[in-house]
């Protein structure tokens, strides 16, 4: 029957609201979902003969979710720029990924997806939220990382980066580009594909393409966009609309609507009550921040005010696990004080509001080990120096864990990575692939 498996031998960890570690467990997945996991000897009393895997006593735990991505950066690696190195944000935009996303072609995007879902998997990813751009070829461009993502097999969240960047008609393509997919997403049973509805920022997307996409969008599923990632996003909406830019979003139409708010840096204080009020998650992507040198979001502020703050690689990296431990340095060295940023605000962060997240976007339950949540786990290949348990597991997480080996990676019970191989992909096929791509993108961008 697919996805249907018996693990033993393996050290469970469950995540979840509180985390346990279940030593010499076994787990049974049925169709796709967890039937029952424990005590090795209380599982295997209750589980019918089944194809068995034996982990050797290693770590089985949810798949890593990635909230915020950019897929499409995937060919930036090792690029040089044209112009001179950017002093700020906004050059950092013209002078690099204004410049690359414009250049990308329908087969780099499905590359770059293909590329950056087998790195996921890799690292034990089973889902993604990506946010793309690429305005020389929007329609169908969701499509293209569709294709990617069920090719792999994990599951994905998508949506189009709406800008006036390049006038009214890209503005209303790209519009309609996530309203189609999103009405296409609305058939998908089988959830693995989910859609969200793109908007760049408040300082590329004028009042009437802002009022377009709200006649054309279905008022139920979120919007995603970048909020005062920069203090840029702040002036021009200050100067503009007279008000702060997540302000500006809410007032003109996103208040009534699910938003996903990717950074929220530069919040002015009444805006910080706004998230509260309206109930919006903010993606938090600590590494692409510091690299980006923007600032640092006002993280333990929001989630005091019960704002839900999910963690993201924002394109850095497929692997979320290295942004939870840029997450759990960041903020106390921003403070200058070891105690600022607590243990269970970066599990919170890492773990729980990512599960959150997707659960709730793809209508079932993901990012935890309970008896019929969906089977999306991975194997990590970590044995425990010290003694592991539910209570010291984020430690062992970020010193230790969250860099070790994956060794396989499952999505509904299907198997999408194993020793080395990811499922129905020839990496290195992939690779070499993208390295011709990717050289006649940098000759031309
Ligand atoms: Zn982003």
């Amino acid at each position: 029957m697919p996805g249907t498996l018996l693990f033993t031998n393996a050290t469970i960890v469950t995540l979840g609201e509180t985390p346990e570690v279940i030593h010499d467990g076994a787990l049974w997945i049925e169709r796709g979902k967890i039937r029952a996991f424990g005590p090795a000897a209380e599982v295997l009393a209750q589980a019918p003969p089944l194809s068995k895997l034996d982990l050797q006593g290693r770590v089985l735990m949810p798949g890593q979710i990635n909230a915020h991505n950019h897929l499409y950066s995937a060919f930036a690696r090792g690029i040089s720029l044209k112009e001179e190195a950017p002093a700020n944000f906004l050059q950092i935009l013209q002078r690099l990924w204004w410049r690359l996303d414009q250049a990308l072609s329908s087969e780099d995007v499905y590359l770059s997806g293909l590329l950056g879902f087998s790195e996921g998997v890799q690292r034990g990813v089973t889902t993604v939220i990506d946010h793309h751009a690429s305005p020389a070829c929007i329609d169908g461009s969701l499509d293209r990382l569709a294709e990617a993502s069920l090719q792999v097999g994990l599951r994905a969240c998508l949506c189009y980066e709406t800008s006036d960047r390049h006038g009214p008609a890209g503005a209303r393509q790209g519009v309609e580009e996530n309203a189609r997919f999103a009405r296409q997403c609305e058939s998908d049973r089988e959830g693995r594909l989910a859609a969200a509805l793109g908007l760049h920022a408040s300082m590329t997307v004028d009042p009437a393409t802002l009022q377009y996409a709200l006649r054309q969008w279905p008022a139920d599923v979120p919007v995603h966009v970048h909020v005062a990632e920069d203090l840029c996003d702040v002036e021009h909406s200050l100067k503009t609309y007279s008000r702060p830019p997540l302000q500006r979003l809410l007032e003109d139409g996103l208040q009534d609507r699910p938003v996903w708010a990717a950074h929220c840096i530069h919040l002015q204080p009444q805006e910080k009550e706004l998230l509260a009020r309206h109930g919006v998650t903010v993606l938090h992507n600590p590494r692409s921040n510091m690299n980006n040198a923007v600032g640092c979001a006002p993280v333990q502020e929001l989630l005091e005010l019960g704002v839900p703050v999910a963690l993201g690689t924002d394109g850095m990296s497929q692997d979320p696990s290295e942004d939870a431990r840029v997450l759990a340095v960041l903020h106390k060295h921003q403070a200058a004080d070891p105690r600022a940023f607590e243990w269970k605000n970066i599990y919170r962060v890492a773990f729980l509001e990512p599960a959150r997240l997707a659960s709730q976007r793809f209508g079932r339950q993901l990012g935890q080990i309970v008896v019929g949540a969906e089977a999306d786990l991975m194997v990590v290949d970590y044995d425990p120096p010290t003694p592991l348990s539910g209570q010291n597991f984020l430690g062992h997480w970020l010193f230790g864990m969250g860099t070790a080996p994956v060794w396989g990676t499952w999505v509904a019970g299907e198997c999408v990575f194993w020793q080395g191989q990811v499922s129905g992909i020839d990496a290195s096929d992939l690779r070499s692939r993208c390295r011709v791509a990717a050289q006649k993108l940098w000759e031309r961008w």
